[in-house]
């Protein structure tokens, strides 16, 4: 296979550039011998809704962590248009994860600080201006619905509020892309519903959105593409389609 070429990554801070696809070229992950990704092979269009599924321990949480460069595969490239990120050095990847929001099944809200400290804090380590701050923060506690919780704290709120706010401080940097590994794991099925409408409508906006989890009826009512591995290898990828497809 003709491997793309290395080239610096610069495009990324271009807030009105939008990635048109990142591509998984034959990655393997091997940890002490034993491998977990398997010559995967994936594209996913920009803008796209992907639900990734599959027991635990299939590589679910193990590719999200290579696609966001806190991981380095054992062998393959992964690219974002014609950029390869597996051999970019630290620096180009601390930038590249700048437009990568992540959620994740622990929701690490700061505690001392509130729901709106904590949003307007991912803009505040970013260098944005305080007027921007302020109403860019407003504004997405606005669209996860948390704006009237603005002056709680975590401690104060449930836990798929909590995870609303986790949503709110991912997205509030404009993300390329939001990866939520089991962002419904320990939510009841209203709440894991609620979060997967908030997923969908930040897609809608334009941030591709990829989704790892165990909820079989949330990809059903997500009704978005659905990729299934199985001890480190794609055995279905489905278009358009929810689980039950399968
Ligand atoms: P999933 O997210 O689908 O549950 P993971 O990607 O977390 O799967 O794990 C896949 C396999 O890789 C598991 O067998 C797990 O034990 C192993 N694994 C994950 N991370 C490490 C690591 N840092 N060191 C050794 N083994 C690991």
């Amino acid at each position: 296979m003709k491997y793309p070429k290395i080239t610096t990554f610069i495009l990324v801070r271009n807030s009105l550039y939008y990635w048109h696809m990142i591509e998984l070229f034959n990655i393997s992950k091997k940890y002490k011998g034993k491998t977990v990704l398997d010559n995967i092979d994936l594209s996913i269009q920009g803008r796209d809704f992907v639900s990734v599924i599959g027991p635990s321990g299939a590589g679910k949480s193990t590719l999200l962590h290579i696609l966001l460069g806190t991981e380095r595969p054992s062998k393959g490239i992964v690219q974002i248009d014609e950029f390869n990120i597996t051999k970019m050095k630290n620096k180009a990847l601390h930038e590249l994860r700048r437009k990568i929001g992540i959620i994740t099944q622990d929701d690490m809200l700061l505690p001392e600080k509130t729901v709106y400290e904590n949003v307007a804090f991912a803009l505040e380590i970013s260098g944005y201006k305080k007027s921007y701050i302020k109403s860019r923060t407003s504004d997405v506690l606005e669209i996860v619905g948390m704006i009237e919780d603005k002056k709680s704290f975590p401690r104060q709120l449930s836990a798929g509020e909590r995870k609303k706010v986790a949503i709110a401080r991912a997205f509030v940097v404009a993300p390329q892309l939001l990866i939520a590994d089991e962002p419904t794991a320990s939510l009841d099925p209203e709440s894991a519903h609620e979060i997967v409408k908030l997923l969908l409508e930040i897609n809608s906006k334009g941030t591709t959105v990829i989704l790892a989890t165990h909820h079989k009826s949330l990809v059903d009512f997500a009704n978005k593409r659905v990729i299934r591995l199985e001890a480190g290898r794609i055995v279905s990828d489905k278009k358009e389609s929810g689980y039950h497809h399968k």
